[in-house]
């Protein structure tokens, strides 16, 4: 009885359960969890759906790369929707098509998005079929809007001031498995602390899946690729293999985790 293991079930759990005469029913067996998050409460997720926007508000490759690694450190497969593709000229569309080659090299699928563009809304379609995912991004970047977009039958609320009027969504621990195009998405946005505070430094470079690649090289164990030499992740970064921006934003991550102060 999973009563006495103290698993309390969650939302995403498979489970067996046994049904009486009545119709009711209770929970015999939890099915080990794949994965859990805590925000929002969820098991067994499968994928994230990773929103980051091209413009309002602008684009920050940054922030994509922390919620890369947060979905990465929970493993958990990332998609990449760049959304509001409508509100950028030529040139911002030529700088992002280069960012979207980097993700893909990398593995990430990656596809630009507008809810004014319904064909590009279609593309997202496929990936959710028979998944439970969370969707994941800054607030304002689409995302209620995309889910709109995909069930028109959902009409969650969108826009700063209509969230702020609804009842709380964001302060209760309270979810749901919606319904989308033949798959499951949470109803509450995943991976809203960025801060890695369980994160070890000898684990960031896992969650690159091109540094997790080229690291088996480098000539220390446990090479961080910071100042070690003959770092195989380094050379990959001068040969242009890996992309320097990446470099840039591990690097910098990895000092926030060091400075982390200590747990006891
Ligand atoms: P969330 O906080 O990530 O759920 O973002 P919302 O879905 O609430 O969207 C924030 C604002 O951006 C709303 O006013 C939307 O109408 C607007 N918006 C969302 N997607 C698009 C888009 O593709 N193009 C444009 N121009 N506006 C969008
Ligand atoms: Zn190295």
């Amino acid at each position: 009885m999973f009563r006495k293991r103290k698993i309390t079930p969650l939302v995403g759990d498979f489970v067996k359960f046994k049904i009486d005469s009545q119709n009711k029913g209770y929970i015999k067996e939890i099915e080990l969890r794949k994965n859990e998050l805590s925000r929002p409460p969820v098991a067994n997720i499968d994928q994230a759906i990773i929103v980051s926007s091209a413009a309002e508000p602008s684009f920050s490759q940054l922030l994509l790369d922390r919620f890369l690694i947060a979905v990465e450190a929970n493993r958990i497969e990332p998609i990449i929707l760049i959304s509001k593709i409508d509100l950028i000229d030529e040139t911002e569309l030529n700088k992002l098509l280069n960012v979207k080659k980097t993700y893909e090299k990398i593995g990430y699928p990656t596809l630009f998005v507008s809810i004014k563009q319904p064909d590009t809304i279609e593309k997202v379609r496929p990936f959710l079929r028979h998944k439970i995912s969370v969707i994941a991004g800054q607030s304002g970047v689409g995302k209620s809007s995309i889910l709109n977009s995909l069930d028109k039958s959902l009409q969650i609320a969108t826009g700063e001031i209509s969230k702020s009027l609804g009842r709380g969504r964001h302060t209760t621990r309270h979810v749901e498995l919606l319904h989308v195009s033949d798959g499951l998405v949470a109803d509450t946005p995943g991976f809203s602390s960025l801060e890695f505070t369980e994160l070890e430094v000898e684990e960031l470079g896992h969650c690159f899946p091109e540094i997790r690649k080229v690291s088996k090289n480098c000539r220390f164990r446990g090479c961080l690729h910071d100042q070690e030499p003959h770092c195989a992740v380094k050379e990959a970064v001068e040969n242009n293999e890996i992309c320097n921006r990446r470099y840039e934003h591990y690097i910098k991550i990895l000092e926030e985790i060091k400075s982390r102060k200590p747990r006891y």
